[in-house]
């Protein structure tokens, strides 16, 4: 709500204003892209003492239903004043200011989205101001258009947002907490550098139609300011996906030269091995070869042996029998000798006992015999 304009918040002297600043220079302004990693797209705006945070959902399915559009997205925001982010604590009940201020963003933004390319979806912009220091609507309205180009949702050009205000009868660009309450009165302004379009324009206080159209002309110049600062924040962001697209690829090359690599090298490994196992094998396949034929020849000379041991049994039984014939042969000449002398049977009986007394001593000669073969 303006004030009545009777503080005096610029020098006369040097013109400049209770911060510093030119009628017509913007606070310091920076815009941080995708800062939230659970939302579509997000924004961190800083301008001057506000610090406005933005998040974007959608497009995504309604609830309730009824509430859908046929044949476009629903565009919802929600605009909060966190209950630390003024001097004096702020109810975490949504105000009818609040109310009232996510209307008209939501009304801003709906003239960019192209919201006939998503029918019976909604598009929610959640922004929460964390620290406020006058103009955050207009501080809102950037991040929250910022957070929906970080989200990829296809608009037809960037809404910057930014106030101007009449402060001791002069008109000045972008006004801070104590300009807003004790100025004579401020213009919000929502601008589309791209579309040279006023997306969101309200006015609190009385201007003259001049400074009204100076107000106006002043507000689009700052506005041009700040989408120069959203497209750098869009930029820097895209910049560093492509940097860490570029690294990975330059990464997954490198991995990828690597697994060539150690692939190529397991494979001279492995042929290496097959050769020596070629090696190994044909070695000792000839091994087994030459115990093979050391233990035919083993075998040779062990049946030779065999054979022999044999033969030399066989020699020695020819030769026992050998003997025992002639003795046989000897003692039947010996007998009929003895009978053919006497003629009688005692003789024989003699002969007998000459002959055991032989068959004693043939005894004897056999086992000399036995004991030769054994
Ligand atoms: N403000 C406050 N408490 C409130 C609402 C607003 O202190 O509950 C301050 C806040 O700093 C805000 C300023 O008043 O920026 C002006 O509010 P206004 O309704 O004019 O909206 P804005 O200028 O922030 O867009």
């Amino acid at each position: 709500m303006a004030g009545d304009g009777s503080v005096k918040l610029i020098d006369e002297k040097t013109g400049k204003r209770t911060d510093g600043r030119k009628f017509n220079e913007l606070r310091p302004t920076k815009i941080e892209v995708g800062v939230l990693n659970n939302a579509d797209g997000s924004a961190l705006i800083y301008m001057g003492n506000n610090k406005i945070l933005a998040a974007v959902y959608g497009p995504r399915e309604l609830h309730p239903k009824h509430l859908a559009l046929p044949d476009r997205a629903l565009v919802q925001c929600y605009y909060r004043m966190s209950t630390f982010s003024v001097a004096e604590r702020k109810s975490p009940a949504p105000s009818r200011r609040e109310r009232e201020i996510s209307k008209v963003i939501s009304d801003a933004l709906n003239s960019v989205i192209l919201t006939k390319d998503f029918p019976r979806t909604t598009i929610d912009i959640y922004i929460q101001v964390l620290q406020a220091d006058g103009g955050t609507r207009c501080a809102s309205l950037t991040a929250a258009c910022t957070a929906l180009a970080d989200a990829g949702i296809p608009m037809r050009g960037i809404i910057s947002g930014v106030a101007t205000g009449l402060v001791n009868d002069t008109v000045v660009l972008d006004l801070h907490d104590i300009e807003d309450q004790k100025g004579s009165g401020d213009i919000p302004i929502g601008y589309s550098a791209t579309l040279d379009e006023i997306s969101l324009l309200q006015l609190d206080g009385v201007f003259t139609i001049k400074q009204f159209e100076e107000a106006v002309k002043l507000a689009i110049e700052g506005a041009k300011q700040i989408y120069e600062i959203q497209k750098k924040a869009l930029r820097e962001k895209y910049a560093l996906i492509r940097a860490e697209f570029a690294g990975e690829s330059e990464e997954e090359e490198a991995e990828e030269e690597d697994t060539i690599e150690i692939v190529s090298q397991s494979l001279a490994e492995s042929e290496a091995s097959v050769d020596e196992t070629a090696i190994d094998e044909v070695e000792s396949e000839e091994l087994e070869e030459k115990k093979t034929e050391e233990f035919s020849e083993v075998e040779e000379v062990s049946e030779v042996e065999e054979v022999s041991e044999v033969e030399e049994q066989d020699l020695v039984s020819d030769i026992a029998k050998e003997l025992n014939d002639e003795l046989d042969d000897e003692k039947e000449l010996e007998e009929d000798i003895t009978s053919l002398e006497t003629g009688e049977p005692e003789k024989n009986n003699e002969a007998i006992t000459d002959d055991s007394s032989e068959s004693v001593e043939n005894e004897t000669e056999h086992k000399e015999i036995d004991d030769l073969e054994e």
